[in-house]
């Protein structure tokens, strides 16, 4: 099969990570979760007691921090690693949440952050999700996915998955928590979420995981038929 760069962004808890990852099995490409990689930075910052807002910290802090993706081949789940050490869970904590827009607005972590997003997208067969895939660091992306769903949905969503991981947090912490993040994502002046003229916008409140999946992996085809028809055409 053709390989495309697929973007998926929208605002906080609407599935984005697990439907992304659900697509790009379905069409053997290979999914980077860029949020992943600003909550290690947020870890690494918060372990190494060093501030986002004071510019030796930040220097200090990628100078010092090393993000990367492993596959567990118990589990075939993708787990991020922070300076070789398997953080996957860590990251996902409220403790982690509540920082990581904070660290996210930094101009010099973005700028370090989407090279290393461009380096491992580039070799295209890749679905990624974030805020700022289509707009920043795949402006040519071949499909752009914006995904949304309500803050009731996404709240009581992001409550399950906590509390599958054996962390129970009260709902309406976990609101504040998203309708904070999407604010400071969406009004930020480094890259702020929005969606861009060529996203296809889906709204998954209504949706079943299965529904949302399949209608990306439909358009997914669609557009890698097209290319192919027109390279076929230009011969
Ligand atoms: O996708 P996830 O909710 O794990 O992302 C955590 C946070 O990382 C977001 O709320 C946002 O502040 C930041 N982020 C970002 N740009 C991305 C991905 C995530 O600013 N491409």
């Amino acid at each position: 099969m053709g390989k495309i760069v697929i973007a998926i962004d929208g605002y906080s808890g609407c599935g984005k990570s697990s439907t992304a990852k659900a697509v790009a099995k379905d069409l053997g490409f290979t999914y980077i979760d860029s949020g992943a990689m600003y909550r290690a930075a947020t870890l690494h910052f918060l372990n190494s007691y060093l501030s986002p807002s004071n510019p030796q910290d930040v220097k200090k802090g990628l100078e010092s921090m090393k993000i990367t993706f492993l596959i567990n081949p118990e589990t075939g789940r993708q787990e991020t690693y922070l300076n070789g050490l398997n953080v996957e869970d860590e990251i996902r904590t409220m403790a982690v949440s509540e920082k990581v827009s904070e660290i996210a607005t930094v101009k010099e972590i973005r700028k370090e952050l989407v090279a290393q997003q461009q380096r491992l997208g580039r070799s295209k067969g890749v679905v990624m999700d974030g805020r700022d895939i289509g707009s920043v660091v795949f402006p040519d992306a071949e499909l752009k996915i914006f995904m949304t769903a309500n803050l009731d949905t996404r709240s009581f969503r992001r409550q399950q998955e906590l509390l599958e991981k054996g962390e129970l947090v009260d709902l309406e912490m976990i609101k504040r928590n998203l309708a904070e993040r999407d604010r400071i994502d969406s009004s930020r002046a480094e890259s702020p979420l929005v969606k861009v003229a060529d996203a296809v916008e889906i709204d998954t409140s209504n949706l079943t995981f299965e529904e949302q999946v399949a209608q990306i992996v439909h358009m997914a085809k669609e557009v890698i038929d097209n290319a192919k028809d027109h390279a076929s055409n230009h011969r």
